[in-house]
This record gives structure tokens, C-alpha cells and sequence, in this order.
């Protein structure tokens, strides 16, 4: 069976390799604000806020000055940003796939809809973070996926297009984009699943 070997693996960030939980970062704000931690959730979590931070339409400051305004948090900016970037832990088995990767000399890429706080705090907790090859960012970019310009970006970033790029995310519409461009792209919800389908690309090589 013919098998086409991937010239570099791109990940998503969220639910692929780290898991996160923005109810964490509601629940320690919310006793400094106005509001329970499920309304306070909802001003952050996949909120319209959150999708203007994360396309790069506003600075670290202006996201947390939205925040206080819309809640009546009163922590600082540093609180804010130490809180804010402290809902992340690793999926262990899909670290460990990436390490495999980078072991191999095979280059990976980060490709995340996300924002500054986020990515400064995971590049500090996650040593991992650091040995990708590069990064396509939403709020650097000003795109997010499922919209073209973000993956034009991690095209020219990378020289590399079509099945020459493997690409794993936990959400369809991402995916279905990348196929569309002729990617590889696995949607991935489980590492039992994805680590070995990953990995039997490079069997015979
Ligand atoms: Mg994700």
C-alpha cells in the first residue's frame, strides 16, 4: 500500500497536546469581581471577547481592561495574566508522540487559534512548547482557523503544502479546511487512536 510520508507534523495546542479549562480561571476570579464563576466563564470562554482577542484585534492590556469592565475584577494585570495563563496541563501520551517526532528529526509546527497570554505561559511551563520547529499564531497572524489566511501563513511559513503536511486537530471544521487544501488532516479526540495512526506513517521508512 502506497503510504505518503509527511514532510512535517503541525499541531493544534488545544486538546491535542494540552488540555485546558477556562473554569479554573473563572473560579479563582470571579470572589474579585461581580459576578458568579459561570457568568464570569461566560465573558472569557468562547466568547465573541475571547475571538477578538485571539484574531489579534486587541493588546494583552486591552483584553483584561475588557474583562474588568464587563465583570468588575479587581485584581491586577499581573494577577489577571498569571490566572489567565494557568489552566493548561499536558496530554501526556501526545507530548510524548511530538518528542517521538522531534527525536526523529521530523520538523512539527504549532498552528493554534489563541492569544499572548496563553502562548507566554505555556512557552514558560511546558518545555515541550519550545522544541517545535515554528509557530503559526491566530493573534499574530490576525486569522483564525477555519479561515484561509491562517493556513496560507503556515504554508509560507514552512515551504510545504498539500500531503506533504500532516495536521492534527479536535475540531472537524479546522480539519476540513486543511483537507481542502490538500493536507493530511486527522481530526484527533483520542491519543490510543491518533499516536499509533501517526506513528505507521513512518514504519517503513
Ligand atoms: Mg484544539
Amino acid at each position: 500500500m502506497k503510504k505518503t510520508v509527511p514532510k512535517a507534523v503541525v499541531f493544534d495546542l488545544g486538546k491535542v497536546l494540552l488540555d485546558f479549562d477556562f473554569g479554573i480561571f473563572a473560579r479563582r476570579c470571579a470572589p474579585y469581581s461581580r459576578m458568579e464563576s459561570t457568568a464570569f466563564l461566560e465573558v472569557v470562554n468562547q466568547s465573541p471577547l475571547l475571538h477578538r482577542y485571539e484574531s489579534g484585534l486587541m493588546t494583552d492590556q486591552q483584553f483584561y481592561e475588557s474583562v474588568v469592565a464587563l465583570t468588575g475584577f479587581t485584581g491586577t494585570m499581573e494577577t489577571f495574566a498569571e490566572w489567565f495563563g494557568a489552566i493548561f496541563t499536558p496530554i501526556a501520551e501526545m507530548v510524548e508522540l511530538h518528542q517521538l517526532l522531534v527525536a526523529r528529526g521530523i520538523p512539527t509546527f504549532v498552528f493554534s487559534n489563541t492569544n499572548g497570554l496563553a502562548i507566554r505561559s505555556v512557552r514558560k511551563d511546558f518545555p515541550f512548547y519550545r522544541t517545535f520547529t515554528g509557530e503559526i499564531l491566530s493573534y499574530e497572524i490576525q486569522s483564525m482557523k477555519p479561515a484561509p489566511p491562517i493556513y496560507e501563513a503556515l504554508e509560507a511559513l514552512t515551504g510545504l503544502r498539500g500531503e506533504e503536511l500532516l495536521y492534527l486537530d479536535d475540531r472537524s471544521e479546522n480539519v476540513e479546511a486543511g483537507g481542502q487544501r490538500g493536507w493530511t488532516a486527522w481530526i484527533h479526540s483520542d491519543p490510543t487512536v491518533t499516536v499509533p495512526r501517526v506513528l505507521s506513517l513512518w514504519d517503513s521508512v
